[in-house]
């Protein structure tokens, strides 16, 4: 009997869930072998870099002890590159995993690349790494300036939470429209408000066009002294896939088909923020609430192809829409399927205990897929908005 090598790369929110899939629902067998590639050993939380980057404590989440007694291997390090002619992945440079079906989980990171200056004078919250920095320069700073670049919903949970932990520092939150600008008038109202409590200084119509050592510079020549800037504009895929051909689309997601393989190597499923998935009402954006049910459906997937079954289309719809702004208050803009929002939003404390309630949520479910592989299968499907698609 030969063994089908299923290899997961990244173990975030999606590369997690589709490894923890696999590894349940393959416990015993000896036909399928599970391994889990990851840069570190404990979990990111992403939706809590902007926690640690202003020097909070998050919990240390061990991956290897999550799949321990799955029979699921785990390997630490660093993927540099992918083959998939051989269809083998190489892993710090001197390591050579190969695969028979690669699971691409790599997320996404800020776009340093495209604004001069970014990737020399500006922080940002790719990694842990980056936000620890971020965290200590911060702690350092008795007073200054730093701004904000980008106000989507990590620029606004970002700039909230440093003005709230660091009150002596002057934060300017720049973009190009106002914040909050996908939510109904009520929760757009709430976050400016909060944002203003805070101390926040928003700037809108605002491009910025270089990252100075001191400051930024903007499209018109205004510059804006800075001590700090935190740079959360724009995301861009790890360069990876396409650089080993696969089919990409211009922020180096993987293309995938409605089952979430990529459409020009099917032996590769890409899931989370490092893929290009379609719906009936657009490509997905990068969100946690996505990406865990796309890691479970690959898995699912993978193993009802190894069954000689046909795997179904991925169908997801957009729920909700919960942002940080600070540690006592938030907005929690509820969803359209296609992400538009609806009329109701909830606002202050019952909405910091719900987003503290969602950012909770991934590891306990994880937990519980590993007893109840079954119980991960559980999202909106999008209703009309998804049904009939391909
Ligand atoms: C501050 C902040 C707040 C956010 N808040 C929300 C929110 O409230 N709700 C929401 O839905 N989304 C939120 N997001 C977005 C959300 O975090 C992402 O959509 C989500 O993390 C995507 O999951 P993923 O598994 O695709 O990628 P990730 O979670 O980024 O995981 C990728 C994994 O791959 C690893 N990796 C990457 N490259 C390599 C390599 N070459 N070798 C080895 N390992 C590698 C990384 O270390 C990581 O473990 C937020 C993001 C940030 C930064």
């Amino acid at each position: 009997m030969t063994t089908h090598k299923v290899l997961v790369l990244g173990a975030g929110y999606a590369g997690t869930a589709a490894a923890i899939q696999l590894a349940a629902r393959t416990k015993g067998r000896d036909d399928v072998e599970v391994t889990l590639v990851n840069a570190h050993e404990t979990f990111t939380e992403r939706l809590r870099l902007h926690l640690t980057a202003t020097g909070q404590q998050v919990a240390e989440l061990n991956i290897p002890e999550l799949l321990d007694g799955t029979g699921a291997r785990f390997v630490r390090g660093w993927v540099t590159a992918l083959d998939p002619g051989t269809r083998t992945v190489r892993v710090d440079d001197d390591r050579v995993l190969h695969y028979d079906t690669l699971v691409y989980a790599l997320g996404g990171v800020a776009d340093t690349v495209t604004v001069p200056g970014v990737e020399e004078h500006a922080h940002t919250l790719n990694s842990p790494e980056d936000a620890e920095v971020l965290a200590g320069r911060l702690a350092r700073l008795e007073q200054g300036t730093v701004v904000v670049a980008g106000n989507g919903l990590t620029g606004v949970e970002s700039a909230a939470e440093i003005a709230e932990q660091h009150p002596r520092l002057r934060v300017v939150l720049l973009g190009r429209r106002e914040p909050g600008a996908a939510m109904n008038r009520k929760a757009r109202a709430h976050l400016q408000a909060a944002l203003g409590r805070l101390g926040v200084e928003v700037r809108t119509g605002a491009e910025v066009t270089k990252v100075l050592p001191d400051a930024v510079e903007l499209a018109g020549g205004e510059t804006i002294p800075a001590d700090v800037v935190l740079w959360t504009s724009g995301t861009r895929a790890a360069p990876l896939a396409a650089a080993a051909g696969l089919a990409v689309d211009d922020r180096g997601r993987v293309i995938t088909d409605a089952t979430l393989r990529s459409v020009s190597h099917p032996n590769v499923h890409a899931v989370g923020d490092a893929a290009a998935i379609s719906q009936g009402y657009g490509v997905l954006h990068g969100t946690c609430q996505s990406g865990m049910p796309t890691g479970v459906h690959a898995a699912v997937s993978i193993l009802r192809a190894l069954a000689g079954k046909e795997p179904k289309p991925f169908r997801f719809g957009y729920y909700h829409t919960p942002v940080s702004l600070g540690r006592h208050d938030a907005v929690v803009q509820f969803t359209h399927p296609d992400d538009s929002p609806r009329r109701i939003c909830l606002t202050g404390r019952p909405a910091a205990r719900y987003k503290e309630a969602v950012t909770a949520s991934p590891w306990p479910t994880y937990l519980r897929m590993k007893k109840m592989p079954a119980s991960g299968a559980f999202w909106p499907r999008g209703g009309r908005f998804t049904r009939g698609v391909r």
